[in-house]
């Protein structure tokens, strides 16, 4: 099945007591039971509901994994990845990533024996000096974020092949449709649902997809036992979004090439991260791994001054300034102040995350009103 029909109907069928063609919102936190232990696999809203096992199936066939696993977030998601580790054990990371994952990766499990260190992964052979014999995890976010820089998946999952050394990709930046990290050698995939999965900016919610049974057997039991599961009501919102996944993702990568194109040409823009620009240093490993690349760009001003970023972010009237990414609707956003303030300015600087660096995330918009946008927000410079 090809990506957009798996889409529609991966796992969803019609409610057999009823025949509703949508997946039901089963907003129940027990079921009836015939006879002591005799039930219909369903016991407590914890442990199973029928709307979230709907979404983790299609999550599953949407990244050609065994299984996915839904938590009540994507910083859920990562803390139940984490646990999978044991204290003394390393995680090798990207160091230009969510910010909220640095934090948690640092503030909260080296309290508990799991130490991170992050190196910039565009360089497999600095990933491969790095790994040390008590690295257990490699962490690869790609597309990277706010710079978007691209990890060669392929490389850095060889690195780990083959050793006790378990690799997970974090693809909400790509979304599914673009980027399939378990095809490329990945054993885990880890989704913030709550951006492009979901796609309207209407729900908090993530996901782990694995490449075995084994290890979702692991991440379900921490599902159950630690509890942090999302509701019905949002396991339903992410299905319904994830209907239009598709179309919505190659219209925002259409508008974002015309927007990186304009930004490319504009006198106050000193830099634009795009992979699809030929002259991107990744543009190839891009090219190579992803369908198309992505709906996110960034850029920074001539004047490198907090002042002069905060003259076009307060300014425009389509791009709604806010944090997250991946919705309908196109956003703007100031990683240094905003999604990266956790992380400290020293380390932002050393990936290139400037004061006067500034986040697109384009949505599906008409990209001439985009562009007229910036525009008018570029005359107050
Ligand atoms: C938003 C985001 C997360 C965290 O997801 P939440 O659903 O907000 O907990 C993790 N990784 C990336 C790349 C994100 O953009």
């Amino acid at each position: 099945m090809k990506f957009g029909t798996k889409a529609v109907h991966a796992g969803v069928h019609p409610d057999p007591s009823t025949g509703a063609v949508m997946t039901p919102i089963y907003q129940t936190s027990t079921y009836a039971q015939e006879a002591p232990g005799q039930h219909k696999g369903y016991e407590y809203a914890r442990t199973q509901n029928p709307t979230r096992s709907v979404l983790e199936s299609n999550l599953a066939a949407l990244e050609n994994g065994k299984a996915a696993v839904c938590f009540s977030s994507g910083l859920a998601a990562l803390d139940a990845v984490v646990r999978l580790l044991e204290p003394g054990d390393e995680i090798l990371s990207t160091n230009d990533l969510y910010g909220g994952t640095y934090r948690q990766m640092v503030q909260v499990h080296e309290k508990y024996g799991i130490k991170s260190t992050f190196l910039p992964m565009e360089n497999p052979a600095g990933v491969k000096k790095a790994i040390g014999k008590h690295t257990r995890l490699l962490w690869i976010e790609t597309p990277t974020n706010p710079m978007l820089n691209l990890v060669d998946i392929r490389a850095i999952c060889e690195l780990a092949r083959d050793k006790d050394i378990l690799t997970c990709v974090d693809n909400t930046f790509a979304s599914p449709y673009l980027q399939n990290p378990i095809d490329l050698g990945a054993d885990l995939v880890l989704h913030s649902a709550t951006k492009y999965l979901g796609g309207h900016s209407d729900v908090v919610l993530g996901a782990v997809i694995s490449r075995s049974e084994k290890l979702a057997e692991r991440l379900f039991f921490l599902q159950n036992a630690v509890g942090a599961v999302p509701g019905p009501q949002d396991c339903f919102l992410v299905l319904r979004g994830i209907k239009t996944l598709h179309l919505r993702v190659e219209r925002a990568c259409k508008n974002a090439k015309k927007i990186a194109k304009y930004l490319q040409a504009h006198p106050k823009v000193k830099n634009v991260y795009y992979p699809g620009f030929k002259d991107h240093p990744n543009h190839k490993i891009a090219k190579s791994q992803m369908r198309d690349f992505g709906a996110m760009v960034s850029f920074d001003l001539y004047e490198n001054r907090m002042e002069e970023a905060q003259k076009v972010l307060g300014t425009t009237r389509i791009f709604t300034l806010a944090e997250s990414l991946g919705g309908v609707e196109s956003l703007i956003g100031h990683p240094a102040t905003m999604t990266h303030a956790s992380i400290p300015k020293a380390e932002r600087e050393k990936v290139g995350l400037t004061d006067s660096l500034i986040r697109l995330s384009i949505g599906v918009e008409d990209a001439d009103d985009l562009i007229e946008d910036l525009e008018q927000a570029f005359q107050n410079l």
